[in-house]
């Protein structure tokens, strides 16, 4: 890929020529970087969509990101390549990247270790001006996040993680929670519906989780579903 050596020369704009890759997609050469050599990078939760910072890369910290899968920035402050987590541990692993319609600012999908904000928070956006941002959907990713640290930690007294212990067990559950899924529907039992549904996404997590489906897997085989029209 090509290196922006001089942090001054805007990046070949794209024209009606030749793309490097499909139409539509931009190749990372042809992004247009600031007088300074940065372009805004906004920082996403790959698993559910939360807007977890804003950070400025210039053509190494792109590079950096592209070729180890952990998001780069340059940080200002210090004038340096700055690798997100470095110190903290809460680093972002890369999943998606796109740039916006004028090539000057990016978009970066990533899976955060841990919480993104260095006050500790999930995201920097933590201070509403206006409204308390609503969760779009139904928001699995802390629950994901928090089945991953008990697969991984196992704590002692967690139901979570006496169900990792056992193949069968989360299978059984989640059967038995469709099941009362249905029985809800069918006794006309709205409360108990949404109890009941928020324990088969519980369960369903729990197999995921176990047996290593990341939700972004499951959110690209519903985009191809979409993307079929039918
Ligand atoms: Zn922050």
């Amino acid at each position: 890929m090509t290196r922006h050596d001089d942090p001054n020369t805007v990046a070949r704009t794209p024209g009606p020529g030749p793309r490097s890759t499909a139409p539509g997609s931009a190749g990372p050469d042809e992004l247009r970087f600031d007088e300074r050599g940065l372009v805004p990078a906004i920082v996403q939760d790959a698993d559910d969509g939360a807007v977890l910072m804003l950070g400025w890369m210039d053509a190494e910290a792109l590079a950096a990101t592209l070729a180890t899968g952990e998001v780069h920035f340059h940080s200002r402050s210090r004038a340096a390549l700055w690798r997100k987590g470095e110190t903290s541990g809460n680093t972002l692993a890369l999943v998606g990247l796109a740039a916006d319609c004028d090539r000057d600012a990016l978009l970066v999908l990533a899976r955060p270790a841990g919480p993104t904000c260095h006050t500790g928070e999930r995201t920097c956006f933590h201070a509403p001006l206006l409204e308390a941002p609503a969760p779009v959907g139904i928001t699995l990713a802390p629950l994901f996040a928090a089945l991953r640290q008990r697969f991984a930690e196992r704590p002692e007294g967690s139901y979570s993680a006496r169900l990792f212990a056992d193949e069968d067990r989360p299978l059984k559950k989640l059967i038995e929670e469709a099941g009362e899924v249905v029985l809800a529907v069918k006794n006309r039992d709205h409360g108990n519906l949404v109890w009941e549904v928020a324990d088969v996404l519980y369960h369903l997590a729990v197999v995921m989780v176990a047996h290593g489906v990341a939700p972004d897997e499951v959110n690209r085989e519903l985009s191809r579903r979409a993307g079929e029209r039918r």
